[in-house]
């Protein structure tokens, strides 16, 4: 059994992204640059975006930070993403979720201009996606395969399945899979019966939120396990979705939590702002 280490995986992408960061600023005089909207106070979203603006400034591209009160009004929230799409310096932006709840978070999200949607959140974004044409992916899902492909694990061919369904990481993350030709079943709180699915899977990836869902009866001899989920104990302890001391000996290869899929979603995100840049300069598609 192989431990998948999303903190090597993530460090290595890093690299890759600061030296073109700099390439790119040799090139045109100015940084990549991401922007991060972040409405309210919420301790849990100021954590994330600070570890995103430091994630920034330590790999070459320029930070921009929209900060609005918890109070602040669908228009002000909307003006707000509408000056990042007009800045020329901006080449990424995310709103940092989730809004309050007087907010309509999916319209908002609309709002940002696709070209800049480096968290693969906007409708176009998804239905490029979804139509096989060249798109932003969404950051947890794109790393995810950054690590299976690190690790040189095959997915043509192999059975996966996603437990979870949500629009930012089960649905992109399932059809990622299935552009690498694996066959994918998708799984959610009204399947019936999990452990039939799960324990004939080659590759299994949990992303429920729901601590110790997979048991090592749910899982076959040599399975790949991707753990996407993030809950804590009692003890204040980060856990998965994943049984991981009982899986992981039944395993092939297993993503620990944490340190596995987490390191790699903020990655992914500074990954795709360079992309973005790079598409608006002409150089990829
Ligand atoms: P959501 O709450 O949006 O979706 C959870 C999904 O899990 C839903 O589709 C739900 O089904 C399904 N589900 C819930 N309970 C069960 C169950 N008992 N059996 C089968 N399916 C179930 O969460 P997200 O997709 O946003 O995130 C999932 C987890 O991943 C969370 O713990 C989140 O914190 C974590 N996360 C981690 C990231 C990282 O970087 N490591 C990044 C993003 C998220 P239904 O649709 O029927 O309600």
């Amino acid at each position: 059994m192989t431990i998948l280490d999303g903190k090597l995986v993530a460090s290595e992408t890093r690299k890759e992204i600061k030296a073109e960061a700099e390439r790119l600023k040799a090139k045109t005089g100015r940084q990549p640059g991401l922007c991060v909207i972040l409405v309210g106070d919420d301790p849990a979203s100021a954590i994330y975006v600070r570890n995103k603006t430091k994630a920034c400034e330590e790999n070459g591209i320029r930070s921009f930070f929209f900060g609005l009160d918890k109070n602040a009004t669908y228009d002000e929230v909307a003006a707000k993403i509408t000056e990042a799409n007009l800045n020329d310096e901006i080449d990424g932006i995310i709103v940092q979720l989730p809004l309050p709840s007087h907010l309509d978070t999916a319209s908002l999200l609309d709002l940002i201009d696709p070209l800049k949607d480096v968290d693969g959140c906007h409708f176009v974004t998804k239905g490029k996606l979804w139509t096989g044409r060249d798109a932003i992916k969404a950051c947890t899902p794109y790393g995810i395969t950054k690590i299976l492909d690190y690790y040189n694990i095959p997915l043509e061919g192999k059975t996966a399945v996603v437990v979870g369904r949500s629009n930012l990481v089960g649905k992109p993350l399932a059809q990622l899979l299935m552009d690498r030709n694996c066959t994918v079943t998708i799984c959610h709180s009204k399947t019936t019966d999990l452990k039939s699915v799960t324990k004939t899977a080659d590759i299994v990836c949990m992303a429920t939120g729901k601590r110790g869902l997979l048991t090592a009866d749910m899982v076959k001899e040599g399975a790949v396990v991707i753990d996407v989920g993030i809950s804590r104990a009692e003890n204040g302890k980060i856990c998965g979705d994943v049984d991981f001391d009982n899986v992981k000996d039944k395993c092939s290869y297993i993503t620990p939590v944490p340190g596995g899929v987490g390191p790699m979603t903020v990655t992914m995100l500074l990954y795709n702002t360079i992309e973005a840049f790079k598409c608006r300069l002409g150089e990829i598609k």
